[in-house]
């Protein structure tokens, strides 16, 4: 399975662009997928799609499909993840009011091997780790859409499994009421990248903003001279200077995951090699070799290194190309999200066919 690299750099265009920034962001997106983004928001003013993201877990889907509602037409887009929808209905089993309403919806559209009972009893048992049929995911997944009926769908965690595949791609005759375009969107991350992100992430205690030491710092480092560490402030002026932390568990990096991200990985296999439906592949790196010809600098991801200068009581930080090896080895670079976007933007208006 090899996607192929998708070419962000302009011949003859040299002006950099600091992604960080919000006005050079949007800047950034108007030169090198401007016209693409106006056909775009023409089409989302009248018309939806949906979308089912695969890709590892921590492989970027959120990111990239919210970054993608921020620079079309944020109103009519719209992104949810299996996960979050299944732990709402815990919430929504709390209350009596809402659990009457989950009961009378599920009592219309669910069909499927387990009674209704039980499925609610499976469901406030609050069993993690057992999988929720398939059958209830579909009902529900139903209902988020029906929730967001004039709204593009960027869908997180459908399918799940191997058996869900072939819903997916039929979910849209399924339910019916929809018949816009379907698309499947494909990520492919090498695994090392996940690792150093879990390792490396750092979590702000007060307001849960997630950061990264090595690859996302936030404006302001730290250094504890008894630990001989750095430590990340959180950047939230209502956070008062807080000290960032690490997730018990983080340092493990993908060890805790690995059988879920052989999973993943098999399910992008399998749909990469479907017939039929429209797919857009999304690399998050490409091998060193490559970077000069098919992207600019600017659109890398750095690796920040800290120097404390104890004179001077302060750190200083310094900022390099982050080389990874890849699932294969080869000496490799991450992009930063804005150009994995670009690559969506412009294949996602050639599926739709604008
Ligand atoms: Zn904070």
């Amino acid at each position: 399975m090899q996607f192929p690299i998708f070419k962000t750099k302009i011949e003859g265009l040299d002006k950099k662009f600091n992604l960080t920034n919000p006005e050079e962001q949007k800047e950034y997106f108007q030169l090198k997928a401007g016209k693409e983004i106006e056909k775009l928001k023409e089409y989302l003013k009248e018309n939806t799609f949906v979308a089912y993201l695969l890709g590892k877990k921590n492989s970027g889907k959120g990111t990239y499909s919210k970054m993608f509602a921020e620079v079309t037409l944020p109103e009519r887009v719209d992104h949810f993840s299996i996960g979050d929808m299944v732990r709402g209905t815990d919430v929504e089993l709390a209350d009596p009011e809402k659990k009457k309403e989950l009961i009378k919806y599920l009592e219309k559209n669910y069909r499927g091997r387990l009674s209704l009972d039980e499925i609610i009893q499976d469901l406030e048992n609050r069993d993690t780790k057992t999988l929720r049929p398939t059958e209830l995911i579909l009902a529900l997944v139903k209902r988020e859409m029906e929730r967001r009926e004039k709204k593009s769908l960027f869908i997180d965690g459908f399918p799940r499994n191997l058996d869900q595949v072939d819903f997916s791609l039929f979910f849209r005759d399924l339910i019916g009421h929809r018949d816009d375009p379907d698309v499947f969107i494909l990520i492919d991350v090498p695994e090392k990248v996940i690792d150093e992100r879990i390792k490396w992430r750092r979590i702000c205690p007060i307001c849960q903003t997630s950061r990264n030491l090595k690859l996302l710092p936030t404006s302001r480092v730290g250094y504890d001279g008894d630990k001989k560490e750095f430590y990340l402030i959180c950047d939230n002026p209502s956070c008062q200077g807080a000290k960032m932390i690490k997730k018990e568990g983080d340092e493990l990096g993908v060890e805790p995951i690995r059988e879920r991200l052989k999973m993943d990985g098999k399910l992008i296999e399998m749909t990469f090699s479907l017939y039929g439906i429209p797919k857009i592949l999304l690399r998050n790196s490409l091998p060193l070799k490559d970077a000069n010809n098919f992207v600019d600098d600017y659109e890398i991801t750095p690796e920040y290194i800290f120097e404390w200068l104890d004179a001077e009581k302060r750190v200083k930080i310094k900022e390099k190309p982050w080389q990874v090896l890849d699932d294969e080895g080869i000496p490799s670079l991450s992009l930063l999200p804005q150009p994995v976007v670009v690559s969506m933007i412009k294949q996602m208006v050639d599926v739709l066919g604008l």
